[in-house]
């Protein structure tokens, strides 16, 4: 019915069984089979909208400016008309918990789908194995490609393989750069040679990364270098969607006729047809229990539905599904440790649209200079003070400088006119003007506040240092 994967009988066990040695076990290259079904078409719709996303964002303006760059240089990230400064990134540390967070719940939920569906590392994976498969052919194409000797057919479709490849990594490379460096200037740089050393060098390992990440490492990644991979085993649960053989169902494996009886003939559904093997992209036999390896992508379900459709037996040999429904119960979705994590992530989510919404748009922070105090023309104590006033926003503002109530006086400007992005040093003195009670140090605050807008208002503390007798 369907070509088999290349066998390397180890151990005959149960005749009429010899143990297969899985691609994976067999070391070489994996050559998938090409398949259809579902899961294959969410797939191509996570992968779709990531890469929509992904090469789309970088080439999106916003309000006359590239929607989304990191500024290394003025050290600014602009996202849709907002600009973050590095005094926001702990916006982006609770970002990446956020995200964690969210990897943990789907996780709990339905195990390595992340890893199956929207990863970039399996999304390019996915798009590297179709350009070998529109350049070297199918599966067996490919075994056979391999085995031949070197000939000017070999050397072409390899070659352009090789160079579907380095396409793809460059545009990868381009659009990820892209996100650093205006991704027009790139562009242009690129293709008039005018590259500079540091972004050159930066495009190249990009390039690099991804050609040897998709095309050479592909599912070692998955299993050696990915930490994910290492501990989401721990956060599964007897009622986590996992994709798993029905061996209940499907042993005794063997072939047969498709109109015969396989009870009569002492066999359970599985036709042993090795298709649900021959599309894994990791390699491995979904029938040898729960693995490490799998990444839960649903290739092998979709290859399996397709041999249940053409024998005429009901659907999800292989499916998703969890433990406790293979052992007879059924599968509880709403379990503590997951209501747990979504009770979480609401509230970290509810936390950081605040935090977000409530950022300050304007920042000010206080230097005071380190002579500790001077008496000036009218006899005051006055200290000297550097304010660093930024405006984050991408408008031009206009400031008002102040300080909160007390006995001081302030000497130096009281607006400040600034340019978006422009970052302010101004330097001033505060008069002591009501001695009161004798202090050598006294609390004092510094306020900026935006005159189109009063409430966007930061306060900074500071010390007046003035002498503790007179
Ligand atoms: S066993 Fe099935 S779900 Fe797991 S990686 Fe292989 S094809 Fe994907
Ligand atoms: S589980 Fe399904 S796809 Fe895999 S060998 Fe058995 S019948 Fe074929």
């Amino acid at each position: 019915m369907t070509d088999q994967i290349p066998v390397r009988i180890i151990e005959t066990v149960d005749p009429g069984r010899p143990i297969r040695l899985t691609p994976a076990q067999l070391g070489g290259p994996i050559h998938t089979r090409t398949f259809t079904g579902l899961f294959r078409n969410l797939r191509l719709l996570g992968a779709g909208a990531l890469f929509v996303l992904f090469f789309g964002t970088a080439w999106l303006d916003w309000n006359g400016r590239q929607a989304v760059l990191w500024d290394l240089g003025r050290r600014q990230f602009h996202v849709f008309g907002a600009t973050f400064w590095p005094q926001d990134f702990i916006l982006l540390s609770a970002l990446l918990i956020i995200a964690a967070f969210g990897l943990f719940f789907v996780t709990v939920l339905a195990g390595r789908v992340w890893c199956g569906y929207a990863c970039p590392q399996s999304t390019w994976t996915w798009v590297f194995m179709w350009a070998e498969k529109v350049t070297e052919g199918d599966r067996l194409q490919r075994i056979k490609l391999d085995a031949a000797p070197w000939t000017l057919h070999k050397l072409l479709r390899r070659g352009a393989k090789h160079a579907l490849w380095l396409a793809v990594s460059l545009a990868t490379a381009l659009a990820f750069v892209g996100y650093f460096t205006p991704i027009r200037e790139l562009v242009r740089e690129l293709f008039t040679l005018q590259l500079g050393l540091q972004t050159g060098f930066w495009l190249f390992f990009f390039t690099a990364a991804t050609y040897v990440n998709a095309g050479w490492l592909r599912e070692q990644v998955c299993l050696h270098m990915c930490p994910y991979s290492r501990f989401q085993s721990v956060m599964f649960d007897a009622d986590t969607l996992v994709v798993s053989y029905d061996a209940a169902r499907g042993e005794s494996r063997g072939p047969r006729r498709r109109d015969s009886d396989p009870r009569a003939q002492g066999l359970g559904d599985c036709i042993d047809c090795t298709m649900c093997v021959q599309v894994c992209p990791t390699g491995i036999d979904i029938r040898d229990g729960l693995q490490l390896d799998c990444i839960s992508c649903g290739a092998c379900v979709d290859a399996c539905d397709s041999v249940m459709d053409r024998m005429g037996y009901a659907r999800g040999l292989v499916r998703y599904t969890s433990e406790r429904t293979l052992q007879g119960g059924r599968t509880r979705l709403l379990r503590p440790r997951l209501v747990g994590y979504a009770a979480m992530l609401a509230l970290m989510v509810g936390t950081f649209a605040w935090a977000l919404q409530a950022r300050p748009l304007v920042s000010l922070d206080v230097t005071r200079d380190r002579t500790l105090f001077r008496e000036n023309s009218a006899g005051q104590i006055e200290n000297m003070y550097s304010l660093k006033v930024i405006n984050k926003t991408q408008q031009p503002r206009e400031y008002r400088l102040a300080l909160t109530d007390g006995p001081f006086e302030l000497h130096g400007p009281s607006r400040l006119a600034l340019a978006p992005g422009e970052i302010a040093d101004v330097p001033l003195s505060v008069a002591l003007v009501d001695e009161g009670a004798p202090a050598s140090r006294r609390d004092l605050g510094f306020v900026v506040s935006d005159r189109a807008d009063p409430a966007s208002r930061v306060v900074t503390a500071s010390t007046f240092v003035a002498p503790a007798t007179r």
